[in-house]
């Protein structure tokens, strides 16, 4: 008789997981508790009829970078937009992150741009090395990658603001950096940051930043598929609270050679593994700090948002934050916990890459258009008119185009996903010690409790829809039961 496997939660690590699972030959039953699969890679018609938004997740540039996704065949169309990413600036400037290196770094023109060729040149050049250096457990990926993973670890380390620094401090090329490093919800002025504003350019400059044709959702749903051509089984509705809720669905416990895989938050894992957990490890998933939160805002646009800035009109994401100091202290106070009239909002303009998430009402057309401001931990604000205020500083006229809106507040996002502690999107802050021992430095993805593992975004590599941590967190369940 196979090995069982058990996954709890169908995110998108928890589906990466499973699909390892099943290729290891294990019989794979996947347990989420949402009336619906996905996680945080879902989409809805939320506003009009026929117009897609993606609940969460949105653009996908690790999708794009994922060894695991490479090693997949599904149906599933990824789209690009004419550019990545428009960083809109004051007077109707702005400044581009381009699908090449050389159109970027042609774009900042002269010093800027030489700077920013010396930073990600050898990124862009690896950056297969870079993928794997950086979404695969890093010991071993260290011990591949000896040269690039120093050179990597060199711009990696020291915060994003010394980063902003060698690119000139209060220059275009700063701004875009500082934007892409406040992609880890976190102080920029703290170190590895960096390593988040590399990835995100690196990405860009290389595999560009898709959607999926269709909305997020249908990647999970893909997945799920995937899971079933095993004959895995997949069930949602269903909450599991202590690790005995399995036995319902077939679980006969480690000493039988099953295993679970939990993409839950380490708190949560550590109230379903209750009186099984050894105290160290207990007390260090309860001590698993969250970070700053997410407001979501989706609006419908009659004919688009009306941007000064050309290039805003062809790019699939924008980032408003004005300059790298105003984007550091606005990340900084929210942090700290402090709400800012002016917070860091991203904007999502899926429908450019693909038109089919756009609806026509009475001859014309409506655009969905995704954003979210950075808000601290637990915000029991409104943060849709910072969003709203913040569009129109670039595109005046914007609110007489808006014909709906559509907000999730933090609790909303709890209610959602039981993962999204106090709003955080992220699966844990971001802070220097979680970013390397997330949620432990040895053996992050073991629960101490025999054949039970973690692998959601609260183990390495952290957020983002890549499935490498519920991967990592599978193979370990395969290695314990000796099948690889
Ligand atoms: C607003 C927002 C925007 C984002 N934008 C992007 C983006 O553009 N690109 C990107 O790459 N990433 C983005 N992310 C992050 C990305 O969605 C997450 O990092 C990713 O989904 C994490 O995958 P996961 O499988 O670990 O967890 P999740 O996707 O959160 O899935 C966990 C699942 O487990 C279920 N669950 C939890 N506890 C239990 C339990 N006890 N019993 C049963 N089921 C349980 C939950 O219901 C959930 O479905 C965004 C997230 C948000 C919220």
């Amino acid at each position: 008789m196979s090995a069982r496997a058990f996954v709890v939660g169908s995110g998108p690590n928890g589906l990466a997981a499973a699909i390892e699972l099943a290729r290891a030959g294990f019989r794979v039953t996947v347990l989420e508790g949402a009336a619906e699969i996905g996680g945080g890679c879902r989409s809805s018609e939320r506003l009009v009829p026929g117009m897609i938004h993606d609940d969460c997740a949105a653009v996908h540039p690790l999708l794009a970078a994922s060894p695991f996704f490479h090693t997949l065949e599904l149906d599933v169309k990824l789209v690009h937009p004419e550019v990545p990413l428009v960083h809109p600036l004051s007077g109707g400037d702005a400044v581009v992150l381009h699908r090449s290196l050389e159109a970027t770094v042609a774009g900042l023109g002269g010093r800027e741009g030489r700077r920013w060729r010396r930073l990600f040149a050898p990124l862009v050049r690896h950056a297969d090395a870079i993928a794997d250096l950086t979404l695969t457990p890093l010991p071993r990926a260290l011990g591949r990658h000896t040269v690039m993973g120093p050179r990597f670890g060199a711009r990696a380390v020291p915060p994003a603001t010394v980063i902003g620094g060698f690119l000139g401090g209060e220059t275009r090329a700063a701004a875009l950096f500082a934007g892409l490093s406040a992609h880890a919800f976190s102080r920029i002025d703290r170190p590895l940051t960096s390593a988040v504003g590399l990835m995100m350019g690196m990405t860009a400059q290389t595999w560009g930043w898709p959607v999926v044709a269709g909305g997020s959702g249908r990647l999970t749903e893909a997945l799920a598929d995937y899971v079933r051509e095993f004959h895995g089984t997949v069930h949602t509705g269903v909450t599991v609270r202590r690790l005995g809720d399995l036995a319902e669905f077939g679980y006969r416990g480690a000493s039988a050679g099953d295993v679970v895989v939990l993409t839950t938050t380490p708190a949560r894992a550590a109230g379903l593994l209750a009186g099984l957990q050894p105290v160290r490890r207990r007390r260090r998933y309860r001590r698993f700090r969250h970070g700053a939160a997410a407001f979501r805002v989706d609006l419908a646009v009659r004919g688009g948002v009306p941007w000064i800035n050309p290039d805003a009109h062809r790019a699939g994401t924008l980032h408003l934050g004005g300059t790298a100091a105003e984007i550091a202290a606005a990340e900084w106070a929210t942090a700290a916990g402090r709400a800012v009239e002016r917070p860091f909002v991203l904007i999502g303009q899926q429908y450019l890459a693909d038109p089919s998430r756009s609806v026509r009402v009475d001859g014309e057309w409506l655009h969905p258009v995704w954003a979210y401001a950075h808000v601290p931990s637990g915000y029991r604000g409104d943060a849709t008119e910072a969003v709203i205020s913040r569009i129109a500083d670039h595109a005046p006229g914007v609110r007489d185009r808006i014909v709906g809106v559509s907000t999730r507040n933090v609790s909303d996002l709890e209610l959602y996903n039981p993962n999204y502690v106090g709003g955080d999107v992220a699966g844990g802050a971001n802070s220097p010690r979680q970013m390397i021992a997330r949620p432990v430095l040895r053996r992050p993805y073991d629960t101490g409790v025999a054949g039970v593992f973690l692998g959601s975004a609260s183990t390495p590599p952290g957020g983002g829809v890549h499935g490498m941590a519920g991967v990592a967190a599978a193979r370990r369940a395969a290695q314990w039961t000796g099948l690889i």
